[in-house]
């Protein structure tokens, strides 16, 4: 404005759309970061999601439940009460999927699931272990609670019924629960919550045994 000569009209009209390109480029790329970085926020809560969970019956899957049982024998020592762990196992889970196809075996997991899991304390874990195995880590817990924790579930599942498949269906499972003694690891305390569950399987299924 001042020195017409020294600078142009046209010159200060480059400055001007080149500070503007910049700026606005400057804005579009800012949006596109941020963009970028909730979709990854979300790409990571679900690849947590899918590493933690059970895609059939939305439980902890096993590999979580492993990390889980990691974190409980790191604080065991510390803590003044012992865990229990409980080995579940659909009983005749095959004639099911024999008798009402594969998709209503699934459907019967779904529900076991939904309504084993809507019976637990806040603390307890039930997790797919197996095929239509679960395994239930219940921290801080006496043998005698674990089995009360057991009955509720038992019962639970007793009045489920299930329409959609067969009104007269019944399920039942067999469990094992084992509290693992003072220098005794996860491993064993599971292997010997699995080895009354095979107990309880032959003495007529559905029941719990302690291990
Ligand atoms: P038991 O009372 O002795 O436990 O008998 P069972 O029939 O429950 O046990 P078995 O181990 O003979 O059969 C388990 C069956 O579970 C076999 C397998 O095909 C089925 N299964 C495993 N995973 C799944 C699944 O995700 N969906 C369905 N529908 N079936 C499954
Ligand atoms: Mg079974
Ligand atoms: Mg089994």
């Amino acid at each position: 404005m001042w020195q017409p000569q020294r600078h142009p009209l046209y010159e200060a009209g480059v400055h001007f759309a080149l500070t503007t390109v910049g700026m606005v480029s400057v804005t579009v790329i800012t949006g596109e970061l941020s963009r970028l970085r909730a979709q990854l926020v979300d790409a990571v809560a679900t690849i947590r999601t899918l590493a933690t969970t059970d895609e059939l019956t939305l439980l902890a899957n096993r590999r979580h439940m492993r990390e889980l049982l990691a974190l409980a024998q790191q604080r065991r020592a510390a803590l003044p009460q012992q865990p229990c762990v409980a080995l579940l196992d659909v009983d005749f889970f095959k004639a099911i999927n024999d008798r009402y196809g594969h998709g209503a075996g699934d459907a019967v997991l779904q529900a076991f699931a939904r309504e084993a899991g809507a019976t637990l304390r806040t603390a307890d874990t039930l997790a797919r272990w197996g095929g239509e195995e679960f395994l239930l880590l219940m921290p801080a817990t006496r043998l005698d609670e674990a089995l009360a924790v057991l009955d509720r579930i038992a019962a639970r599942i007793a009045a489920l019924r299930l329409p959609a498949i067969d009104p007269a269906l019944r399920i039942t499972f067999s469990a094992g629960v084992a509290s693992p003694l003072a220098a005794e690891g996860f491993d064993d305390a599971i292997q010997r919550a699995g080895a009354a569950m095979y107990r309880a399987k032959a003495s007529g299924r559905n029941c719990v045994l302690a291990a």
